[in-house]
């Protein structure tokens, strides 16, 4: 199906393209001032403004039968309104106007409503932050937004959830959390867009590496310290953090203790152990002895078949020995990640897994729902039989499947993120049961807090303390490219770091 929206501004295009992507299976959607001789649908998208108020208009047309469809949505604009809040008001009325006539032709509901962005709760603290009234905050998001009410109650769900973990998180801005990227795998996931390159080979490149990553746990460590700065959380991820051997294991951490700034004040520290096929009682006897505080194991599905089809080699047992072996060895909060909608796999097969998932009872789950990355190699594959996926309805079974399992078995849903080409619009929610909350996972995705990223693919974020505006800076992802090139990236973090630092509240007083 193609869709070309006929819009003469440039920049509201953009937003609208995505919008329109949401609806069908993979739309082709274009945008331009004219009308195209060959798409299914044209959408001719205008606004206008008079006095206080503004006007979004949709007009589709199909051209099978030349049948159109109608929908205007209306804003106002408050009093001192600045050109940006202008734009983004008479932005949201087309949006709105878009939204709805293509609901009208396809009878599709799209319950986050024209948010397309990937972090929807940030919305709501960002109100609360300024004292917005939770009833004002609701009403934006039902009537500007067009999110359905289920899902304003999930994010004020997290919200709240997110404020008892951390009661603090909104003034967390003087201090930083720290990301750490190691890029091996044991092998390569089908639908892995990560910067995970298969170990085995590799050694060369290994030694580089963590040569590279000791250094910038040495340097940024020791900036940390000089400006008394502190760290709420630590976070190795990748790839997969345990790929590397326990001896690299221990001395890298024996490297974050030396170097980090009061390390026994750190709030949490978790180490991704997301294939089990990595896990060995040396690899943990090495994470209990640096106190690491939370680890994930990553079954995705308890169904063989669909593990061999995305390339996970590793087995369905293996996943459920090393959990409890990690159990036996003092780990006490695991978290473990399930994919909604693998290739093959409905809603009996996602039962499967939520009941094998009982037995084991990990402190949290993380329930994501398949999104098809541009370059993965699902992606590239996705017409094919191996990567078959399930229809709308069958994805929105198994969302509700994993809600009233994940309440009925004392969990509590305390972050969400959405994905471009997520199936079915949805999200991925992380749940904890109440206290096992990961607080770098709140940290990280509601930009609250100034990440500093180390290693492959590591992307730092520095939080303007008085704005809120983002500067990101992104290592490089591969690991040659890393070993050349660590030493300049330093440099540009302790740039960065010397800016936010002398922009701090506290730097003033
Ligand atoms: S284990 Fe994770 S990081 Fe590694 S290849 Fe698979 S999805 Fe990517």
């Amino acid at each position: 199906m193609r869709i070309h929206l006929m819009v003469a501004d440039e920049a509201a295009a953009r937003s609208l393209v995505r919008l329109a992507e949401l609806f069908g299976d993979g739309p082709s959607v274009t945008a331009g001032p004219e009308p195209v001789p060959d798409a299914d649908y044209i959408v001719r998208l205008e606004a206008s403004e008079t006095g206080g108020a503004v006007r979004g208009r949709a007009e589709l047309t199909r051209r099978a039968d030349g049948q159109r469809r109608l929908a205007i949505h209306e804003g106002a604009i408050p009093e001192g309104a600045s050109a940006e809040e202008r734009r983004n008001i008479v932005r949201r009325t087309m949006n709105r106007s878009l939204l709805d006539v293509l609901r009208q032709e396809t009878s599709l509901e799209q319950p986050w409503g024209i948010l397309t962005g990937v972090r929807p709760t940030k919305l709501m603290h960002d109100g609360l932050r300024r004292g917005r009234p939770r009833v004002e905050i609701r009403r934006m998001l039902r009537e500007e937004y067009l999110v359905s009410d289920g899902k304003i109650a999930l994010m004020e769900r997290i919200v709240d959830r997110q404020l008892a973990a951390l009661p603090d998180l909104y003034e967390l801005r003087d201090e930083v959390s720290v990301y750490i990227g190691i890029p091996f795998c044991p092998t390569k996931c089908a639908y892995c867009t990560f910067p995970a390159y298969d170990i085995n080979g590799r050694q060369g490149s290994v030694s580089g590496f963590l040569a590279g990553l000791h250094e910038e746990i040495r340097v940024i460590g020791q900036w940390l310290k000089e400006r008394g700065v502190r760290i709420t959380t630590v976070y190795f991820g990748g790839g997969t953090p345990t790929s590397i051997t326990a001896e690299e294991m221990d001395a890298l951490y024996a490297e974050m203790y030396r170097s980090f700034p009061n390390p026994d004040a750190i709030r949490e520290v978790t180490v991704e152990a997301g294939r089990p096929d990595t896990i060995t009682p040396e690899k943990l006897d090495v994470l209990r002895k640096w106190n690491v505080d939370r680890i994930s194991i990553n079954p995705q599905s308890y169904i063989q078949e669909t593990l061999d089809r995305i390339g996970r080699h590793h087995t369905v047992e293996e996943t459920v020995e090393k959990f409890r072996l990690a159990r036996r060895m003092g780990m006490t909060n695991i978290n473990m990640d399930l994919i909604i909608g693998l290739p093959g796999e409905g809603p009996a097969e996602f039962a499967h897994s939520l009941a094998e998932t009982e037995k084991l009872m990990p402190e949290s789950l993380t329930i994501h729902t398949l999104s098809f990355k541009r370059a993965s190699e699902m992606t590239r594959h996705r017409g094919e039989e191996k990567y078959r996926v399930a229809s709308r309805d069958e994805i929105n079974a198994m969302m509700d499947a994993a809600v009233s399992w994940t309440a009925s078995h004392g969990y509590v849903p305390y972050y969400l993120y959405r994905q471009k080409n997520i199936l079915g619009n949805l999200e991925n929610v992380g749940y904890a049961l109440p206290g096992k909350e990961s607080l770098y996972n709140i940290l990280i995705i509601e930009e609250l807090q100034t990440i500093v990223g180390l290693g492959c693919g590591a992307t730092s974020k520095w939080i303007d303390p008085a704005t809120g505006e983002i500067t990101r800076l992104a290592n490089p992802k591969e690991p040659r490219a890393y070993i050349d090139t660590y030493r300049k990236y330093i440099e540009l973090k302790m740039e960065a770091l010397e800016k936010w630092y002398a922009s701090r509240p506290l730097a003033a007083g």
